[in-house]
């Protein structure tokens, strides 16, 4: 073959050939869509996001009931009661928690009342049980009470009607309560997007078999099922693979049915055993591009049937820092959630960090905050390797194109991915 026939290959710093993270980043979630809303059983609901309003049927609480333990009366019997000239009033029944009061108060009436129980009809109030005298049948008041007092009124917290919980919000512990007050034992909210993680490589070995020389154990399998679960969704793995084309189809083909996303590593970039991309490349599912960005710079997007499919490069950092930027917010999109990035702060460098020019560099550092500010101090060299210096780290701090390097006392732009000690 003629020399010239051959297309050049890009160099790896050729500018030129790449895609900036934000139009990566905007290809990437202009093809997600959010979950078809379904009905999930409460306590699997928890977390996600309520799809629509749902509106009170009825008032909570149901009833008017005493706060007290006491006497249920008409206030305007025992106005004047006071422990000198105590007003006596006839014993007609009592009201017990979880019944029926047996009796409705009358003029010059009074009904046993517990904590909780319904307020028998008649009555406008409470007299605790401190104030009150038992004689028989019959009880003093040694002190009056205005109307109303100690009656928790019927719709006092919601009124059949009202918003009971609003569509969009995010159901944690307060709404499931609510919602289980008002009688609901399901909710209609955006599923847990089920994401199926490959990772891909002939050097790879299962954590718990033993290394021969040459190979390494698969982290990147457990680093990405930590991920999605913080993230919310629910990982599944879909097998460690061999460099193997048809091996990698029908581990993914096989999953079609019952994953909503899939995330491999390895395998995308230019080297001679680019698994992923002869899988899908050709089939014109999966675009194979060069982002400006470090680490992670070769990756792989597309649809497979309509599912997201991510194809990361293998070096693990590279798949942490791809996932914060690119999956992260796509799997939030796809609960319903609006708010997708993670917390940034203006933070100052405690030490250098540097990275290309023409990318856009994250540098692992601890964040965290100092006098009225932040500061963060990076974590250790910057190889896309060094894993240990991401397990270290709370933030990743952000070098903006067109800058090489940035010292101690700069201020820089941090995405904090976790607490500090956390
Ligand atoms: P690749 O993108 O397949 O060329 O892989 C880049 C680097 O990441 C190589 O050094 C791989 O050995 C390493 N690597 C790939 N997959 C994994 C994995 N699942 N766990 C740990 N390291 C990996
Ligand atoms: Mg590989």
């Amino acid at each position: 073959m003629a020399r010239e026939a051959q297309a050049p290959m890009p160099r790896h710093d050729d500018i030129s050939s790449m895609i900036s993270v934000q139009d990566a980043r905007n290809g990437v979630m202009s093809k997600i869509q959010t979950l078809q809303a379904i009905e999930l059983p409460l306590q699997e609901a928890h977390g996600c996001i309520l799809a629509e309003d749902v509106i009170a049927e009825a008032d909570i609480p149901p009833f008017a009931s005493s706060a007290m333990d006491g006497f249920a009366v008409r206030s305007s019997d025992a106005t004047a009661a006071t422990p000198e000239s105590p007003v006596g009033l006839q014993v007609v029944g009592k009201a017990m928690i979880g019944q029926r009061p047996d009796a409705t108060v009358g003029r010059g009436e009074a009904v046993r009342i517990a904590t909780g129980a319904p307020i028998p009809a008649g009555a406008d109030s409470v007299v605790p049980i401190e104030d009150c005298r038992e004689e028989g049948d019959r009880v003093q008041i040694l002190r009056g009470v205005p109307m109303g007092k100690h009656i928790r009124p019927a719709a006092e917290d919601i009124r059949a009607g009202d918003v009971l919980v609003a569509g969009g919000r995010r159901l944690s512990a307060p709404e499931l309560g609510l919602l289980a007050a008002a009688g609901h034992m399901r909710a209609s909210v955006h599923p847990r997007p089920r994401v199926v993680v490959f990772s891909t490589g002939d050097e790879l070995v299962e954590p718990g078999k033993t290394l021969e020389f040459g190979k390494i154990h698969d982290s990147n399998m457990y680093t990405l099922f930590g991920q999605v679960k913080e993230a919310g969704a629910m990982p599944y793995s879909g097998g460690t693979i061999q460099d193997d084309v048809d091996e990698l189809k029908e581990a993914v083909l096989s999953h079609l049915s019952q994953a909503d996303v899939f995330i491999s590593s390895g395998g995308v970039s230019v080297g001679e055993r680019d698994v992923v991309k002869a899988a899908f490349f050709r089939r014109g599912d999966i675009d194979f591009y060069r982002v400006a960005m470090q680490p992670g710079m070769p990756q792989g997007f597309g649809l497979i049937e309509g599912k997201p499919y991510f194809g990361l490069p293998g070096n693990p950092v590279s798949v942490f820092v791809s996932f914060e930027v690119f999956i992260r917010p796509a799997l939030l999109k796809m609960m319903g959630r609006t708010e997708l990035e993670r917390p940034k702060v203006t933070a100052t460098l405690e030490g250098p960090i540097s990275g290309p020019k023409e990318k856009t560099v994250f540098a692992r550092v601890t964040v965290e905050p100092s006098g009225s500010g932040w500061s963060a101090a990076p974590t250790g060299g910057r190889g896309s390797n060094l894993l240990a210096t991401v397990a270290r780290a709370n933030g990743l701090a952000i070098i903006p194109g067109g800058v090489e390097k940035l010292d101690a006392g700069d201020e820089v732009q941090v995405m904090v991915f976790r607490p500090r000690d956390d």
